[in-house]
């Protein structure tokens, strides 16, 4: 039977509030397996089964699929998608409630793959940003201005402090673009899937929460130059914030959002360094 039976059989109705726009296109789905990189040495993490197509897909060439999804109506439903699946389990829980560090107790190694609820799209992705441990990348479908601010260049109007905590981590691109008539039902936008590998790129900082606090400044005031923000953030005297921000090579005048994450970082470690973030 057709997954879209299977709901129809259950009584299904699909619930705007949890971002409920389900992948129908096979072609599509083993795209993103294959953007994911999966294999059979992979445990793969999805947060939103839906109706099981992209768990199923996964589950196919993974090795292991645990897979969230909040809403516990579609327990029958995923019962019957995944009943040839025995490597994926479904765990019905709020994912934004689940503690990531005791989850990655019990995975270890492991990779995301998500058609993710656009609503919660951005915390979820800076929590494994900014917690992850055991995560090797994330490949997640996300709303396209969303996929474009996670990958955006320095000094585009794009670029802001997730895209900066993104490339800290490793190396982020968009794999493909997906028109919102291949989703049901069909949201008011297009997609795309991102992929965000944490093996690539990348750099270390100091203090992360520096590296934060740093971005955090950049783009406290997109308007105001970074000497006006480090004054008021950090409650510098003029003369301080510019004697940093000579000492870190930025020009004089500069708007933080100039500056490409690599050299936030450089900034931040000479901010920690210097003690004006402890
Ligand atoms: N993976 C399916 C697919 O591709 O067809 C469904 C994707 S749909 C965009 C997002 C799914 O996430 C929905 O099934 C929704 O119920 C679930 N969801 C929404 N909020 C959630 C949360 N906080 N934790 C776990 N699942 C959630």
């Amino acid at each position: 039977m057709e997954w879209k039976e299977i709901l129809k059989l259950y009584g299904f109705a699909f619930k705007k509030q949890w971002g409920q726009n389900f992948l129908t296109d096979g072609n599509l789905l083993s795209a993103i397996v294959q953007d994911a990189g999966v294999t059979s040495e992979t445990t793969v993490l999805e947060i939103g089964a839906g109706a099981g197509a992209l768990t199923r897909a996964l589950a196919q060439t993974a090795k292991r699929v645990i897979s969230y999804e909040i809403d516990k109506s579609l327990e029958p439903v995923l019962r019957e998608t995944l009943r040839d699946c025995p490597n994926a389990e479904v765990v019905f829980e709020d994912f934004q409630k689940v503690s990531l560090s005791a989850l990655e107790h019990k995975l270890k190694r492991y990779t995301v793959a998500a058609n993710l609820p656009y609503y919660v799209t951005t915390p979820i992705v800076m929590r494994f940003v900014e917690q992850a441990k055991e995560c090797d990348g994330l490949t997640v479908m996300v709303q396209e201005e969303v996929a474009k601010r996670f990958c955006a260049e320095a000094d585009t109007e794009d670029y802001g402090a997730v895209t900066a905590a993104i490339a800290r981590r490793g190396v982020c691109k968009i794999t493909r673009r997906v028109g919102r008539e291949l989703f049901t039902p069909r949201p008011n936008v297009d997609s795309a899937v991102v992929t965000i590998d944490f093996t690539a790129g990348g750099f270390a900082v100091a203090s992360e929460r520096a590296y934060r606090e740093t971005v955090r400044c950049a783009f406290l005031n997109r308007r105001k130059t970074l000497e006006n923000n480090l004054m008021n953030l950090f409650r510098l005297p003029r003369e301080r914030a510019k004697a940093l921000l000579a000492e870190a090579g930025v020009k004089e005048g500069a708007r933080g959002e100039t500056l490409s994450p690599e050299r936030l970082g450089a900034l931040s470690d000479l901010l920690f360094g210097q003690g004006v973030i402890k």
